[in-house]
C-alpha cells in the first residue's frame, strides 16, 4: 500500500522558533530546526509551506465535549466541534450510559475526528437533566462490564454533580461512583458541579486520585471559588490528594471573576475544555475550544501552558500512548494555528445570560489540522500542499 509522506515546513513551534516536521502515515518520522532543513531530501513527500506563519502543535484534545448524535439534549457533530476546528480528539462527556455505548462505539470510526468518551455511571446517560434522580439507574456490574469491553474507547465515568441531576439523592450518586472507580482500577473519574445541594465542600471531600472536577470556575452559589475560605481548605486537602481541575467552559459553567481569583491565587487550571454542543457552537458564549483557549491568552496564560492543556497533560492523564506531543514515533495528530490581532468581544459562561464579557486583542485560530492521515484546512487554503 502507498505511503503517505508529507513534510510540514517554515512552521513556528512554541518557541518562536522555525522548525520543520516529516511524517509517514500516521508517525512523525523527523522534527527539527529550519537551520538543518534540506528540501531536496523530501522530494517525494507532499510539501506544505507556513512561511513562518502558523504555529504548529500536537493536535489538540477536548476532554469534555457532548457530541452523541443520537442523543438530542446536548450534542453535536464530532467533526464539527473535532476537525473543523483544529480539535483531532474529542471526547463526550457523559452523554452516553452503559445502554447506549455499544452504539457509539460502532459510530465512532465514521468520523475524521478521533472519538472516547466518559461513560456516565448513570445508564441512560442524559436523555433529560435528572439522569440521577433515581438511583437504580447506577448499575455497577453494567459498568465494569462495559470499562472490560471498551478500554480503548472507554476514558473512565462521568458523574454530574448538581441538584438537577440528583435530586433527593444529593451525595448517593458521588459515594457509588468512587466505590465503583475503587473497584475498577482506578479508573479516571469527571465530576460535574453546578447548583447545590449538594455543597461544594461535601463534593470535594469526597474526591481524590484520578479525579477531574470540571465547571471548576463557575460563578454559581455553589462554586470553589472566590467565595468561602472553607472551601478553599476542603480544595486544597483534594489537590493534595491529586484532585484536577477542568474550565468546562459550557453556556454557564465559566465566570471571569472566580475564574481571576483563582488564577491570582495560583489554582491553574490542569485541562482547558470547552463543553461544547451544537447551541452553544452557534450561539455562544463557547463557539469553539479555540475561543475558549483564546480566553486564557487574555487572562495571561502563556501559550506554551495553554497547548500543554490540551495536548500533552490530558494524554498522559488518559493514558493515550504515543500522543499529545510533537516527538519522533509519536503519532501525526497535528494543529496549525494563527495568532491573530484582533478587536473582539467575548462574554462569559453564566446562568443568567447576562454574563461580563472582555475585549480580546489576540485570538488563537486553528488553520489546519491533520488526523488519521486527512489533512483538513479550515477558511481560507493558505498553507496548502505546494508541488
Ligand atoms: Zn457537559
Amino acid at each position: 500500500m502507498k505511503r503517505i509522506k508529507r513534510v510540514f515546513y517554515n512552521v513556528l513551534d512554541l518557541d518562536d522558533q522555525p522548525i520543520y516536521i516529516s511524517t509517514n502515515d500516521n508517525t512523525i518520522i523527523a522534527i527539527g530546526k529550519m537551520t538543518s532543513f534540506d528540501i531536496k531530501q523530501y522530494a517525494n513527500f507532499e510539501q506544505y509551506n507556513f512561511f513562518n506563519k502558523a504555529y504548529v502543535s500536537s493536535g489538540w484534545i477536548d476532554i469534555h465535549t457532548h457530541c452523541y448524535e443520537k442523543q438530542s439534549l446536548y450534542t453535536d457533530d464530532p467533526d464539527e466541534i473535532g476537525v473543523r476546528q483544529g480539535v483531532t480528539t474529542v471526547i463526550d462527556a457523559g452523554s452516553v450510559g452503559a445502554d447506549a455505548v455499544d452504539d457509539f462505539y460502532h459510530c465512532k470510526d465514521k468520523y475524521q475526528t478521533k472519538v472516547y468518551c466518559w461513560l456516565n455511571v448513570a445508564k441512560i446517560g442524559i436523555p433529560f437533566q435528572g439522569e440521577l434522580l433515581d438511583l437504580n439507574n447506577i448499575d455497577e456490574k453494567l459498568i465494569s462490564q462495559k470499562l472490560h469491553q471498551y478500554p480503548d474507547f472507554i476514558v473512565g465515568l462521568k458523574v454530574r454533580m448538581s441538584k438537577s441531576v440528583v435530586g433527593v439523592n444529593e451525595l448517593q450518586p458521588l459515594i457509588k461512583t468512587i466505590k465503583i472507580q475503587q473497584n475498577n482500577n482506578l479508573v479516571p473519574v469527571m465530576i460535574h458541579i453546578g447548583n447545590g445541594p449538594p455543597n461544594i465542600n461535601d463534593i470535594l471531600a469526597l474526591t481524590g486520585n484520578n479525579v477531574i472536577i470540571t465547571h471548576a470556575y463557575n460563578g454559581k452559589s455553589n462554586r470553589i471559588f472566590q467565595k468561602d475560605p472553607l472551601t478553599i481548605g476542603y480544595l486544597n486537602a483534594a489537590l493534595q490528594r491529586g484532585l484536577k481541575l477542568d474550565v468546562g467552559h459550557g453556556s454557564e459553567s465559566f465566570s471571569f471573576a472566580p475564574f481571576k481569583w483563582a488564577l491570582a491565587h495560583k489554582y491553574v487550571p490542569d485541562f482547558i475544555s470547552s463543553d461544547i454542543y451544537q447551541k452553544n457552537r452557534w450561539d455562544g458564549p463557547v463557539y469553539s475550544l479555540a475561543n475558549v483557549l483564546s480566553k486564557m491568552l487574555y487572562f495571561g496564560l502563556s501559550l506554551k501552558e495553554i497547548i500543554a492543556k490540551v495536548t500533552i497533560d490530558p494524554a498522559t492523564f488518559l493514558g493515550f500512548s504515543h500522543c499529545g506531543k510533537l516527538a519522533v514515533n509519536y503519532q501525526a495528530d497535528l494543529t496549525f494555528f494563527e495568532i491573530n490581532q484582533v478587536d473582539i468581544l467575548a462574554t462569559e459562561g453564566m446562568q443568567q445570560k447576562q454574563g461580563q464579557t472582555i475585549k480580546l486583542t489576540k485570538e488563537i485560530k486553528p488553520v489546519m489540522c491533520v488526523v488519521k492521515t486527512n489533512i483538513i484546512h479550515l477558511g481560507e487554503r493558505k498553507y496548502g500542499k505546494n508541488k
